[in-house]
């Protein structure tokens, strides 16, 4: 048997299983991309019909209508490979953009078909029978960017293909790379084909690519039918990119099958780690989603990432597929919480301060002194509670308005802040009053830090709309290491404050057991 009848069997045979191809989409239905898909095979239909009849064309004119039709399903091979792998992939053309890709191939087709008026891909020609029977030419002006445009077409899809293998997994992952070859591979003989034809001058090689390119677009089918990864699967993961939520995929041990832009985004490290170490492996992966919160059904979980200022609610889902032979997966979708937190620390800070002052009120104060009465008392520890109470405050309201109280109220706030210690807890108790815990300190000292507050009250001058106004404050202490009560405690300040006041204001005096009253 000679290459030439190997060659139109060769030929025959990928045209017919072409042909099935084509039957099998048109009748299968399903939710494949089919539109450009089909229009690729016929062209590939095409391309091998111009390929026969330059085999079996007999003379130079004969071979050259093969050769016409070739080039017409070369050019259209091109441009729906390119549509093909792009509405796969989700990335969409413009109309502009298409039409200039068709108008672009329908001017090559137009170049290759007048070839033999105009000469621009072929110079001269001869049909040559002694082996290939394929024609031989001396090229045109046009002959090298014929040759070349088709690839770049195939460059373009190939790009596509890469930039969408990049971040997929899985069997998505397969599918990309098996299109990625099979766009490759007949473009590689391609352009193999050239550069032997480049070397010998023009005559004839043995022209693979038609098989080559049959062989592709059905390995292209079978992994699109058999694996059902069609372009559902690309969409899903595309749109997924455009989720402002972070989203990650995790197998049954924790590792990422997938994520979107927004997950990578927040967690950078995800696009290095290797696809077989877990996520929690990584210092980066929150501590709060390690792996007991994936022990039971749902979960919800926040957390704060290390580099601070936001907070994040992540939820949890476990997922089983089917198909995967019943594999578990987790779904995590992380929500940035940042602002409902902040909002709800808000709300928090606006029960437990004084709107006035900014001073914790008395309730919360309330809420922590006793956890903190209650630490001091079991570590054996005195700790000192105080009363400060503003002199004739009444007489500032009367002489200048109540804004005017208020001022001062505001600015007495400030100075008692700022000269008690860090951790002591001062709190408004009530209209002009104000009361603080005192711990870790013996009396003298706490005696001298009342005087301190005491003293720099005195000075201190609340500037009221060009007025200096100036006030006083009366204090009363009480020591508690027994087993008093707040209630028990707040009466013997309150006594010592009253004390104080009678004994001429702007004093502090320390509470201490009244001596029994001798019997008259
Ligand atoms: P004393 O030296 O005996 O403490 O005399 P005082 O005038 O300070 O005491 P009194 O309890 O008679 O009056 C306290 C005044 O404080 C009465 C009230 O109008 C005023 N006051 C209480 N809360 C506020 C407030 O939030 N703003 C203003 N401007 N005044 C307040
Ligand atoms: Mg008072
Ligand atoms: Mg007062």
């Amino acid at each position: 048997m000679n290459l030439h009848a190997v060659l139109v069997a060769a030929t025959l045979a990928a045209a017919s299983l072409i042909f099935l191809v084509e039957l099998h989409i048109v009748f299968r239905g399903g939710a494949v991309k089919k539109r450009y898909f089909l229009l690729l095979v016929n062209s590939i239909f095409i391309l091998l019909l111009g390929h026969l009849i330059e085999l079996i064309g007999g003379d130079t004119r004969g071979a050259f209508s093969g050769v016409r039709l070739l080039y017409l399903g070369s050019a259209l091979t091109a441009l729906f490979l390119l549509f093909f792998v792009a509405d796969y992939c989700n990335i969409r053309f413009n109309t502009s953009l298409r039409a200039f890709l068709t108008a672009a191939s329908l001017l090559y087709v137009l170049a290759a078909w007048t070839t033999d008026v105009t000469g621009f891909l072929y110079a001269s020609m001869s049909y040559d029978a002694t082996v290939t029977h394929y024609l031989t030419y001396t090229p045109g002006p046009l002959s090298h960017v014929l040759r070349v445009f088709p690839l770049l077409y195939a460059a373009a899809a190939a790009v596509i293909l890469i930039y969408r293998l990049r971040r997929a997994k899985g069997r998505l992952r397969k599918a990309l790379g098996i299109m990625l070859a099979s766009v490759i591979m007949p473009h590689i003989s391609e352009v193999v084909f050239y550069a032997l034809s480049l070397l010998r001058q023009h005559r004839a090689n043995l022209y693979t690519t038609p098989y080559i390119l049959s062989a592709f677009v059905i390995i292209i089918y079978y992994g699109i039918t058999r694996y059902d990864i069609d372009a559902d699967t690309v969409a899903a993961f595309a749109a997924m990119d455009t989720i402002s939520e972070p989203f990650i995929l995790l197998d049954e041990d924790m590792r990422c099958l997938s994520s979107n832009n927004a997950a990578r985004a927040l967690f950078p490290w995800l696009r290095e780690l290797p696809r077989d170490t877990p996520v929690q492996s990584h210092p980066g992966w929150p501590a709060e989603l390690s792996e007991p919160a994936f022990s039971g059904g749902n979960a919800s979980v926040d957390f704060e990432p290390e580099d601070g200022g936001r907070r994040f609610s992540a939820t949890i889902n476990p997922a089983t597929v089917k198909r995967r032979g019943g594999q578990a997966l987790w779904s995590v979708l992380i929500r940035d919480i940042t602002e409902s937190a902040n909002f709800i620390k808000c709300l928090e800070e606006a029960a437990y301060t004084d709107t006035l002052t900014g001073l914790y009120n008395r309730r919360h104060f309330s809420e922590i002194a006793a956890p903190f009465i209650e630490r001091a008392r079991r570590a054996g520890m005195p700790y000192y509670f105080m009363i400060a109470d503003i002199d004739d405050f009444k007489d500032i309201n009367d002489a200048h308005g109540h804004l005017a109280g208020d001022a001062v109220l505001r600015g007495m706030a400030q100075v008692m802040k700022r000269t008690v210690r860090p951790y002591d807890i001062l709190a408004r108790w009530g209209g002009e009053e104000f009361c603080m815990i005192i711990t870790d300190i013996e009396e003298a000292g706490v005696l001298r830090l009342a005087e301190r507050i005491r003293r720099e009250v005195e000075v201190y001058e609340c500037d009221y709309m060009g007025k200096r106004l100036r006030v006083t404050i009366s204090g009363g202490l009480a020591r508690c290491d027994d087993d008093s009560d707040i209630t028990e405690i707040t009466r013997r300040a309150d006594e010592a404050l009253y004390s104080a006041k009678a004994g001429g204001k702007n004093r502090v005096e320390m509470w201490a057991p009244r001596r029994p009253e001798p019997d008259a």
